[in-house]
């Protein structure tokens, strides 16, 4: 028999594994012994009663799957609700829900960009919105991080429609995005501003509105936000808030909205719980910047070299990838779950294990995270 067309797969594989960096999925058992600081359940809502109630609910009265795209049977009238209090919590005129926070970045970058206009990406923007780049019509310029002034100068290079996409907190180390100054040089050259608040929303902003709603940004004519419901709202799922136009364009023309299946019933119903929820106990924001602060000054006094965080992700420098990787195996064996970045997820060089400051944590949590993550470092 010919040789496996697959067969040039084994040598990236043997690589990977000569670096030490592959990647396994490990299930996770329903009752993990764990304490968690990988997840993105940042208010610790994912298991929460009431937000694992109002999904059996919704999937009892709308069943199991949205059994068809939005634009056919998969629009429920949970979905136009979650849509309406979504806009209208985070302070926009309208809000699309998609079936990922994924779909929805790629959904507004592609939709915004057509043939002959400028993207101008921030260096350090998550994954899906480089897809939503490589994907788009338009030509993609990436700028310096958190730059406003590179952004200003890509954007003087141009003539014609433009958009500046940026994350509002950068995913690996939790620093913030400076809005202002991006919306500034936008507003200078009639730039639109797409905004990914995947680890903003629920922890920034008054009672976790998110940042743009934050800086002032929310509503306005010319910034499109996208948001996940998978982090802090405990849920699945994503949205793009922004003007109406911007929505009504998106429904007619972006294709991860058009051709996806709609959100499962139960992820929308455990979506909206969660905003319910929040608006009743918005001090749960406040407390996840909190422990933030806690895990940095906290690792710092310990030696070790922390980011200092601007929302709930604390991110932990390590000198290599290989020893990244270590640290959050120990870290594991003693009983502490962190994420861990390193190659190709980030580049060579910035290595990090990233930490989350859920808002449920407590005191003697804390404790014993810092323990065992400086124990780990030796
Ligand atoms: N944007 C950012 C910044 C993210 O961190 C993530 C998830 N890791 C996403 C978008 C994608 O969201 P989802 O997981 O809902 O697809």
């Amino acid at each position: 028999m010919a040789e496996s067309p697959f067969a040039w797969i084994d040598e990236q594989a043997r690589a990977r594994r000569r670096a030490g960096l592959v990647r396994t999925l490990r299930p996770r058992p329903a009752d993990t012994p764990l304490l968690d600081l990988a997840s993105n359940d940042y208010l610790g809502l994912a298991r929460h009663p009431e937000i694992t109630e109002a999904a059996a609910r919704a999937a009892r009265v709308w069943g199991g799957g949205a059994t068809g795209s939005r634009l056919v049977t998969g629009s429920t009238e949970l979905h136009a609700e979650l849509e309406r209090e979504l806009a209208e919590f985070c302070g926009f005129e309208s809000a699309l829900v998609f079936s990922s926070g994924y779909a929805a970045n790629l959904a507004a970058v592609t939709a915004l960009a057509p043939h002959g206009s400028l993207i101008v990406s921030d260096a350090g923007n998550h994954a899906s919105l480089i897809d939503g780049c490589r994907l788009a019509r338009g030509a993609t310029q990436v700028v310096a991080h958190a730059d406003p002034e590179a952004v200003r100068k890509a954007l003087g290079t141009h003539s014609g429609p433009a958009v500046v996409v940026s994350d509002t907190v950068f995913s690996v180390d939790g620093d913030a995005a400076p809005l202002t100054g991006l919306a500034g040089v936008c507003r200078e050259s009639g730039a639109g501003l797409v905004v990914d608040d995947a680890h903003g929303l629920g922890v920034l902003g008054e009672g976790g509105r998110g940042a743009p709603h934050a800086a002032g940004l929310a509503g306005a004519a010319d910034v499109v936000a996208t948001v996940t419901l998978s982090k802090s709202f405990g849920s699945q799922g994503g949205a793009v808030l922004g003007p109406a136009r911007v929505i009504e364009h998106l429904v007619n023309a972006a294709r991860t909205f058009i051709f996806d299946t709609g959100l499962a019933p139960a992820a929308a119903g455990a979506a909206l719980a969660a905003l319910r929820l929040l608006r009743r106990e918005p001090e749960r924001a406040a407390r996840a910047r909190a422990v933030a602060t806690e895990l940095h000054t906290r690792l710092t006094a310990e030696g070790l070299e922390a980011v200092r965080p601007d929302a709930a992700v604390v991110s932990v420098r390590a000198p290599s990838p290989e020893q990244a990787v270590r640290w959050a195996a120990d870290c594991r064996e003693a009983g502490l779950a962190v994420g861990c970045f390193r190659p190709p997820s980030v580049p060579d060089g910035i290595s990090r294990l990233r930490l989350t400051a859920r808002a449920d944590l407590t005191g003697g949590q804390i404790d014993r995270a810092v323990r065992v993550i400086s124990e780990a470092r030796r």
